[in-house]
């Protein structure tokens, strides 16, 4: 079933906030075989309590056009490996992705193993734009020596890595606020992408970002009631969300996704926060850290797509 904007509530969305397009930050594009797994993971209920349908399961033309339909100008192809030798492989998946799929941001990832810092230097070289870390499935601490030479080329090259590190949906041996704040410490320019709002250390990773201002947090699944059911959002700190509206980035997990895309945004619009916090959250936070040109100020010169900046 492919679900392109059905409603047209994403749609009137855009146009009410005046914006060109979503920037969603976390989606998973990667190799057939790896998202095949990745499904057949959750189905088996995988880290969660129950198993989870997913929403977009099809082909991955299907899921481009989708996410497109929705107004998403801007993308991630989130791979994470679970495994040493795995990382490089999927960088060469991951990049070749980013060549033809010009609205996808150039997405890489590591792993902590003898070869890393290399195969980091070579996503850089490559034009990586954006890494992603699963500190939960990769069962690794993010404070491992074989990654001081990552964090090293990742803050001096200033891109963002969406790190999953929250204990939600289930913990691992180093999840949680703590080792993010030890890292920060010895890395404190380090651009974080904290996924799902540090799930359910809400209120740890919240003050991590007030305390590093290259830390952000993305909205993915949260407040949707699939995640409000297991690990809901304290109400008593969503006066911080405001405080922090140039901090806080549009996530969606898409595809896997056990509920419409647009749920994801709705649950924005609910927290109340204003129209300017959801134009910050939902476009211009990341297009700013992705230098993501807006198409009426390009004038056709500078690139209307993320490709080639
Ligand atoms: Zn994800």
């Amino acid at each position: 079933m492919s679900r392109i904007d059905d409603t047209g509530y994403l749609s009137a969305f855009r146009a009410r906030l005046g914006l060109p397009g979503i920037i969603d930050v976390h989606t998973h594009f990667m190799p057939e075989r790896v998202l095949r797994k990745v499904w057949a993971y959750f189905d088996a209920a995988g880290p969660l309590v129950r198993p989870m349908s997913i929403t977009y399961r099809n082909d991955e033309q299907v899921r481009l056009d989708t996410v497109r339909g929705f107004g998403v100008r801007a993308f991630t192809a989130l791979a994470y490996p679970h495994k040493p030798d795995m990382a490089a492989w999927l960088n060469e998946w991951t990049a070749d992705f980013a060549a033809r799929t010009p609205d996808c941001l150039h997405t890489a990832t590591f792993f902590p193993e003898g070869r890393a810092a290399d195969d980091v230097a070579t996503a850089i070289e490559r034009g990586a734009r954006v890494f992603k870390a699963h500190v939960q499935v990769g069962d690794y601490d993010p404070g491992d020596p074989l990654l001081d030479p990552v964090w090293g080329l990742l803050e001096d090259a200033q891109i963002p890595v969406v790190i999953h590190c929250g204990s939600g949906p289930a913990p691992g041996t180093y999840t949680g606020p703590e080792p993010i704040a030890r890292l920060l410490r010895r890395f404190p320019r380090l651009s974080l992408i904290i996924a799902h709002m540090g799930v359910p250390e809400y209120s740890a990773f919240l003050d991590l970002a007030e305390k590093s201002a290259e830390v952000r947090l993305d909205t993915t699944m949260v407040w949707t009631d699939f995640t409000e059911a297991y690990a809901p959002f304290p109400v008593h700190e969503r006066s911080r969300l405001r405080a922090l509206a140039d901090r806080i980035v549009f996530g969606s997990d898409f595809p896997n996704i056990p509920y419409p895309y647009e749920h994801s945004i709705q649950v924005l619009e609910h927290l109340d926060l204003g129209e300017d916090w959801l134009r910050q959250v939902c476009y211009r936070n990341a297009a700013t850290l992705f230098g993501v040109a807006d198409p009426a100020s390009s004038l056709g010169r500078s690139s209307t797509t993320v490709e080639g900046s």
